[in-house]
């Protein structure tokens, strides 16, 4: 049960899966998505013609898979690093007479930071040259392991040319989705994230919604971003008007008052006033927010990672010159792991930093290694704004240094303790309903009021607690100070005698190093 506005409780209901589709350039992603779409959304609709609304959902006899229309790790990460989780399911696709290649690789890494779980296309199977064999080894090597060789990756062998093994990798979508026990409340007002969207010439704004909680319907009021207004109307991937769509389902709405981002979460609001308030405040405030929260983040300390339980996770993304040197470097980098700060290398590559190795880091909150490389012009922009930290360095040595300095920054700081003054007790006088004062004489250092205190008879402590208060003469004082004499009382302990010494502390946190 879900609690929606108003406190009321909505029964969660399983709601289909969302996958995008990835893998190396001309491995066939487009062919794929193209191939399901026209198998099988248009079918029913005689001389249907499909739309491109950046999603599509298609029915199977085991059920509803959805599918965002951008392939690539490229549009995924980006998405997650404004925070969005659109992706349930990553199809991974490789073509089964070229191999594992490096966006392959890359794709893997960024599926994995997401935490999302691969099911393995192994594409092209009706090619001459179709060695899905090797394809199963080039992926182990990569930890991408077969299901019948003991991993839980799903591998379905299909052609996105022929259409040979579609529905099996269909079948494999949903049986996958069925482990991650997909649920969303459906009776709810709808809350979902922007896929696309775009400024059409007759219709205005026009974006494609991929609703994930809730059901969206025609007039309700939609904030997305900055952008709001009532949904004038509901276009599904055949172009069909509808009035309706609920989890995991994608549609184009009209109605907004602006286009908004990609990635931008979007829900419904019952009080069109709230929204437009809302929009309008983040128009005029985003700047703002945004530059704040950056330099909260870095105030943060720059190497500030999320905690993971007791273990803190320092995420890195390593771009090298040769493979030789980002490997040399992971290495080093890994050995440096503790039983409490873990080092992450999330994606390592040859080549220059680019836009998704930032959106990455920023999905990941990561920080970003360049070795005897540089960030490409839209990547240094994107690392600045977002505040990701960028370190370029040419020597092993030197990265490995700083890395263990930043993870010293990062081990929670030690108590200790400190003693601040020593203080004899010379006196003592009974007072009645008051108790024992001590009269004293501070030997060494300060003493300050409501102070810890030690308490030592014959070099063995007595006692440990609080100052109850602290005089000279009559008056209450701030501190004494080495060679001044004053009164004092402990709280909760009367049994204080002459002769006895007074070990004045304070707790106070010291850093730590490796
Ligand atoms: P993308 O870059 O991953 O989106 O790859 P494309 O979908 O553009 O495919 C690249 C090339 O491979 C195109 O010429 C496709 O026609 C071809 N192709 C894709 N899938 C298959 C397949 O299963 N069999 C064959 N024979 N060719 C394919």
């Amino acid at each position: 049960l879900e609690n929606v506005e108003g406190g009321a409780e909505v029964e969660r209901l399983p709601r289909p899966p969302v996958v995008t589709v990835m893998g190396h350039v001309d491995h066939g992603k487009t062919s794929l998505l193209d191939y399901i779409r026209r198998a099988k959304v248009a079918a029913g609709e005689a001389g249907g013609i499909t739309q491109h609304i950046g999603a599509y959902h298609v029915e199977t006899p085991r059920g509803v898979v959805t599918f965002l229309d951008t392939p690539g790790h490229e549009a995924f990460t980006a998405m997650r690093a404004r925070g969005a989780k659109a992706t349930d399911i990553v199809i991974l696709v490789v073509a089964a007479d070229d191999g594992v290649m490096p966006q392959t690789i890359e794709a893997i890494h960024h599926a994995k930071a997401a935490g999302v779980p691969i099911v393995v296309a192994v594409n092209k199977i009706d090619k001459q040259g179709a060695n899905p064999e090797r394809i199963r080894q080039e992926l182990v090597a990569q930890e991408v392991v077969p299901e019948d060789w003991g991993g839980d990756a799903m591998f379905v062998e299909v052609s996105a040319k022929t259409g040979q093994g579609i529905d099996n990798l269909l079948e494999g979508v949903l049986l996958q989705a069925e482990v991650l026990e997909l649920t969303a409340p459906v009776e709810s007002p709808a809350k979902g994230v922007i896929v696309e969207a775009r400024l059409d010439k007759g219709r205005g704004p026009v974006a494609t919604l991929l609703v994930q909680s809730g059901t969206l319907k025609k007039g309700d009021v939609v904030l997305a971003g900055t952008a709001f207004g009532r949904v004038r109307a509901m276009i599904d991937e055949n172009g069909k008007a509808i009035d309706e769509a609920g989890p995991s389902i994608p549609v184009e709405i009209l109605g907004l008052s602006d286009v908004p981002a990609a990635g931008e979460d979007a829900m419904v609001l019952i009080d069109e006033k709230k929204a437009r308030e809302i929009a309008l405040f983040r128009q005029g405030k985003f700047r703002d927010v945004r530059l704040a929260k950056q330099q909260a983040a870095k105030l943060e300390n720059m190497f500030a990672q999320m905690a993971e339980g007791e273990v803190q996770n320092l995420s890195i993304i390593i771009k090298a010159d040769v493979q030789g040197s980002y490997e040399a470097l992971s290495q080093s980098l890994q050995k440096l792991s503790t039983d409490e700060v873990r080092v992450n290398i999330l994606h390592s590559g040859v080549g220059g930093i680019s836009e998704s190795d930032i959106n990455l880091a920023i999905a990941s909150k990561a920080i970003v290694i360049g070795f005897n490389t540089r960030s490409d012009a839209a990547a240094r922009k994107l690392a600045e704004s977002e505040g990701v930290d960028i370190r370029y360095y040419s020597i092993i040595y030197d990265a490995v240094d700083e890395v263990k300095a930043a993870m010293s920054g990062m081990l929670s700081p030690e108590k200790k303790e400190q003693i601040t003054g020593t203080v004899e007790i010379r006196q003592v006088i009974s007072v009645s309903k008051v108790g024992n004062i001590a009269g004293c004489m501070v030997t060494d250092g300060v003493v300050k009021r409501g102070s810890m205190v030690r308490l030592i008879r014959h070099n063995v402590v007595v006692h440990t607690g609080e100052l109850e208060s602290l005089k000279r003469f009559k008056d209450d004082v701030k501190e004494v100070k080495q060679g001044y004499e004053c009164g004092l009382m402990l709280k909760n302990f009367n049994d204080i005698q002459e002769g006895d010494q007074l070990e004045a502390f304070e707790i106070v946190e010291v850093a730590r190093t490796l």
